[in-house]
């Protein structure tokens, strides 16, 4: 390892406070960390390419943000507590004040969530970031995606559309005034992983999944692996103001249930259980049925036919 890139992690990624459980962070060959006694450790990892997971212009703090909250939405989906992160970060350039705000983003993020970053590695290539995050559920308490049962309801936290919609914005997809695609661009850009909500729907939620290629493709998931159906009532879903204007002046369901970037949850629960999920804020946007495939009907009884299937990287 050179100087320079020694300095570059101890300056950037090495400055904060550990949790107790991890017995050697950042600095040595590896890692060492105690799992709690009676809990599961629980893994995901995304990576995110310049152009595909943020557009080119994203700003550096965002894109620490970002790549962190992508996976933090992953165990939320999951009911997990996360504890742990990795970072793999490949830089065409050394420029200290993307550096400076890339880590301020992610740090910042990791901070809120109790989680420390334990390592990583870091070479010279174009923009790519790799997060590998670790958390714990109790024994058998993770959600599951198979778990949805004809007549449980589905629930959507926040409001998705909002990150597709900005995104089509900043390709002139869209015409949006600038105060609509500014306050858009934040969900793009600095989306809100929903991990307390994740938390509090461990043995709540039937079946859990977040929203990252498009609701009806990741509802599909879901679907899918539990082996039922489900009905969506469009006009249930929760909408910001900028793309409930949008949908009522073009019509385009699909920039809800399409496109993808939203990370929010979706998830299905017990009709009896109805109460306790509403009081965290979530929306009913539908139910699940003994038939396959989902349904998106609209106020008048009519089926909505979308025109696009969900975000496939593979898709030809
Ligand atoms: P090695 O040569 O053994 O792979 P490195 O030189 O890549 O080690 O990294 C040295 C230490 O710095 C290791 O503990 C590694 O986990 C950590 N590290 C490297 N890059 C990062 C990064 N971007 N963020 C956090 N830790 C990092
Ligand atoms: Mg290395």
């Amino acid at each position: 390892m050179s100087f320079s890139e020694f300095d570059l992690i101890k300056k950037y990624f090495s400055d904060h406070a550990s949790r107790e459980d991890v017995v050697i962070g950042v600095g040595d060959d590896a890692a060492v960390l105690n799992v709690p006694t009676g809990q599961q450790l629980v893994v995901t990892t995304d990576t995110l390419i310049e152009g595909v997971h943020f557009p080119t212009e994203t700003s550096a703090e965002n894109i620490g943000h970002k790549s962190l909250a992508v996976s933090l939405s992953d165990l939320a989906a999951m009911g997990a507590e996360p504890a742990w992160a990795t970072l793999s970060l490949a830089i065409p350039v050394y420029d200290e004040a993307w550096l400076t705000a890339f880590s301020h983003g992610f740090l910042g993020l990791a901070q809120k969530y109790n989680v420390s970053l334990v390592g990583g590695d870091t070479v010279r290539g174009p923009l790519s970031i790799t997060v590998q995050l670790h958390g714990f559920v109790p024994e058998g308490k993770a959600i599951r995606r198979d778990g949805a049962r004809g007549g449980d309801l589905i629930y959507v936290t926040g409001t998705p559309g909002d990150a597709g919609l900005a995104l089509a914005g900043l390709q002139n997809r869209v015409n949006l005034d600038p105060v609509s695609l500014k306050r858009l661009r934040q969900r793009l850009d600095s989306p809100t992983p929903r991990v307390e909500t994740g938390l509090a729907l461990r043995g709540l939620a039937s079946a859990c999944i977040d929203i990252s290629d498009g609701l009806l493709a990741d509802l599909g998931h879901i679907t899918a692996k539990s082996g039922i159906g489900a009905d969506i009532m469009l006009e249930q879903l929760p909408l910001s103001t900028d793309t409930a204007r949008y949908v009522a002046n073009s019509g385009d369901w699909d920039m809800v249930l399409v496109s993808g970037d939203d990370y929010e949850l979706c998830f299905t629960a017990s009709e009896n259980d109805k109460d306790k999920v509403e009081a965290l804020g979530c929306t009913c946007i539908g139910r699940i049925t003994g038939e396959k495939g989902i349904r998106c009907l609209q106020r008048d009884g009519s089926f909505y036919e979308s025109g696009r299937t969900g975000f496939d990287h593979f898709a030809v």
